[in-house]
């Protein structure tokens, strides 16, 4: 089934009780050498203190062979999922899987080491930034010099010859960055990067100095602008207002697939932290959806919690679906700033005003 019909399926039947994910999400590797403070998975544990063995890439390449039978899209992620140790041959066959979208996130760290093994299987690569003071950030990722090293493998991922990628950038928006984050937005779009933004969450729960917090409601208003007036900011307009007012949503968890390193499912989600069956052992995800079921009941009704892109995304284009086609025309109107003379280097240090891209 493909992503529309699978839209159409998860929109006209809601109650099916078969589990046809948009997106299969798939932690590589929970090891990361950074120590960012707003790190956590649903528990509240940040992932590199989560413990858990890695498959080979030759497991690896069965278990993708799996879940592109269920979805067109994957996510890698982590951890740091460059932290893999055979994660550039994993790369290299990937393309032999054949799905229509290969999204990387990374901190960007070993970006240089692995940009030819992403260049050839990546369509998204997606690069965290949260602050465009090097100084602060490298005190946060506990590593002296990976801020410029970042920008400077930024640079390298752009200029990459016969690269398909498009350039995310990610950032978290905690109660210590507010300040920063519009750097970082005018930096992506004088760089023709799309931006997007997620609260800081702390386990479940946007961290609580966020809510009816006047800054954070500003600078998603100010997104919002900047979106409606052409710059690229990930979502729609609707799921960016979710996001600033923290409001409730209708979960829609098997949206999505998500798997632990070693094949193991989530249950509904990553952030309950049930397993409902290994992908290598019980390929046939309907079946594992039932086993789940009956081991940890049907879809949970949660509260307000869980403002991340993929279950608020996924949540808010099924609340509302016309949102998709406004997104559309949004995005036909999105202005890419060429390239230009300016390295993002000079970008970055502001020593060279960029065009305006973002009010
Ligand atoms: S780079 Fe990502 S995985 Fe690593 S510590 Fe920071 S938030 Fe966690
Ligand atoms: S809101 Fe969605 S993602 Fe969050 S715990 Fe509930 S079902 Fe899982």
């Amino acid at each position: 089934m493909n992503a529309a019909c699978t839209y159409l399926s998860h929109l006209l039947r809601p109650d099916s009780r078969a589990w046809r994910p948009l997106l299969g999400v798939y932690y590589l590797t929970y090891a990361c050498d950074f120590r960012c403070p707003y790190c956590s998975d649903g528990s509240g544990t940040p992932y590199y203190r989560l413990r858990s063995p890695v498959l080979s890439a030759e497991r690896v390449l069965a278990l993708f062979g799996i879940i592109r039978r269920h979805c067109d899209y994957l996510v890698i992620t982590g951890g740091e999922p460059l932290q893999h140790p055979e994660y550039a041959e994993i790369l290299h066959r990937l393309p032999a899987r054949r799905f229509r979208g290969v999204i990387l996130t990374t901190n960007g760290y070993h970006l240089d080491q692995a940009l030819p093994a992403v260049a050839r299987s990546v369509t998204e690569l997606v690069v965290s930034l949260q602050t465009m003071d090097s100084t602060k950030a490298d005190l946060e990722y506990g590593h002296p010099g990976a801020h410029q090293r970042i920008l400077a493998n930024l640079e390298r991922a752009a200029s990459h010859p016969g690269r398909k990628y498009q350039i995310i950038i990610s950032s978290v928006a905690t109660p210590e960055n507010l300040a920063d984050l519009r750097g970082v937005c005018q930096f992506a779009g004088s760089c023709g990067f799309r931006l997007a933004v997620c609260p800081q969450l702390v386990g479940v729960k946007a961290h609580h100095a966020l809510e009816n917090n006047p800054d954070y409601r500003g600078f998603f208003n100010f997104l919002i602008a900047a979106k409606q007036q052409g710059a690229s900011i990930q979502g729609t307009v609707d799921y960016l207002e979710y996001l600033r007012d923290l409001k409730k949503f209708r979960c829609r968890p098997f949206t999505m697939l998500v798997v632990a390193p070693t094949g193991e499912v989530f249950y509904p989600c990553l952030e309950l932290g049930h397993f409902a069956g290994n992908l290598l052992a019980e390929p046939n995800l309907h079946r594992i959806r039932q086993m789940g079921c009956q081991r940890f009941g049907s879809q949970p009704d949660c509260g307000t919690q869980c403002h991340s892109a993929c279950a608020l995304g996924f949540a808010r284009i099924l609340a509302k679906p016309l949102s998709i086609l406004h997104e559309g025309c949004l995005r036909a109107r999105t202005s890419i700033m060429p390239g230009g003379h300016l390295s993002i280097m000079q970008r970055a240090t502001g020593k060279v005003a960029p065009t305006r891209q973002h009010p």
